[in-house]
């Protein structure tokens, strides 16, 4: 197999999407960036510290403060005292940076769309297991994703078609149902 022809391959998507955001960021007067913070944000209504969100996106903790910085100034953050620790902040979206990141186009959506439900499925088996590999040799930061969650029973009910299981949940999990980002992932090696 020629590696360098699927090389090439995802990096036409990867600048296609990211293409698409900075269409919608001129639009909206947003960078890449400040996209990424506000997606996140909708994910976790009761905000996020900066330097999860930082790690989170793939960008130091001083561009992630640009960015949070800059979406505060534009009224589409704000910052609250985390109840846990009330000298820590947490990040949150207001309702104006709701509605722009409802507005904001889903990364690699056109790509998304064109594929069959049964590929879609295989390439989320794919891209967990690639995003798993690349934490394991520290390339990428943990990610809050099933395969490395201590809540995971892999193929606990071997022959079904859903032969996951999620213990948290108690529900069986299909290959088409994996999570990225699941708020409730703990990870196998957490205390
Ligand atoms: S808690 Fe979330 S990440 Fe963990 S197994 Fe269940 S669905 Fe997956």
């Amino acid at each position: 197999m020629k590696i360098d022809q699927l090389s090439e391959g995802l990096a036409r998507l990867a600048a296609v999407s990211r293409q698409d955001d900075w269409r919608t960021g001129e639009v909206e007067g947003l960078t890449p960036t400040q996209g990424d913070i506000l997606r996140l944000l909708m994910t976790r209504p009761k905000g996020v510290r900066l330097s999860f969100a930082s790690a989170h996106i793939g960008v130091s903790q001083p561009t992630g403060s640009d960015a949070v910085s800059a979406l505060e100034r534009k009224g589409y953050l704000e910052k609250i005292s985390d109840p846990a620790d009330g000298r820590a902040v947490l990040l949150r979206a207001t309702p104006a940076g709701k509605a722009l990141a409802r507005r904001w186009p889903m990364s690699f959506g056109g790509m998304i769309e064109a594929l069959s439900e049964s590929d879609r499925v295989d390439l989320l088996g794919i891209v967990s297991r690639a995003i798993l590999a690349l934490q394991t040799q520290g390339a990428i930061s943990r990610q809050r994703m099933c395969l490395s969650c201590r809540h995971f029973a892999r193929d606990a009910h071997p022959g079904k078609s859903a032969p996951h299981h999620c213990r948290l949940m108690d529900v069986a999990l299909g290959a088409g149902d994996l999570r990225i980002d699941c708020p409730e992932h703990r990870e196998v090696n957490a205390a």
